[in-house]
């Protein structure tokens, strides 16, 4: 079937396919881990709006943007942390018990895939990080990772709990 001209070409297509099919199962199984915590709508139609204000009140994107805001996910007025990362257990402002969520290492998995899908990959397009010394690339890279985890770890645990807050309500009344 076919000389060796066309077979090279088949196998670079092969490749090809491969590398395409390894990056799509990637991305689908990252979908489906984060499917459970990726906000819905808030539910304002008109099919809900017979419903008790409990579940208005508690969407998920209202959750979701306190919690962004380091706020607790209930009021969105008290702190959500005591210090840079602890949930502090009774919300100053309502009294809510935020330290039911249990945010375990959900956020420092979100963390991850953001830092790097935004910093590492956008990164690789800069001929430097292959030209330059590596006495250079390396402490700038490292900060520059490090300073996005840091700065991205707490905003996306905040978001985490307040997406869990709405679910609680949706889950056990
Ligand atoms: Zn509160």
């Amino acid at each position: 079937m076919g000389h060796r001209g066309g077979s090279q070409e088949k196998d670079l297509v092969d490749l090809l396919c491969d590398r395409a099919s390894l990056i799509m199962h990637a991305i689908v199984i990252e979908c489906r881990l984060l499917a459970p915590y990726i906000p819905h709508a808030p539910r304002t139609d008109a099919r809900f709006e017979g419903s008790s204000d409990m579940d208005a009140k508690r969407s998920a994107s209202e959750g979701f943007k306190r919690g962004l805001r380091r706020r607790c996910p209930n009021c969105g007025e008290g702190a959500l942390f005591q210090g840079y990362l602890k949930v502090q257990s009774t919300c100053e402002a309502c009294g809510h018990d935020n330290g039911t969520y249990r945010a375990d290492d959900g956020p420092a998995y979100l963390t991850i895939v953001l830092v790097g899908h935004l910093v590492v990959a956008p990164l690789l397009c800069f001929p430097f990080i292959w030209q330059a010394p590596l006495a250079f690339v390396l402490p700038f890279t490292l900060s520059l990772v490090t300073a996005a985890t840091l700065a991205l770890l707490p905003v996306v645990k905040g978001a985490f709990i307040g997406v869990q807050w709405s679910a609680r309500a949706t889950a056990t009344q």
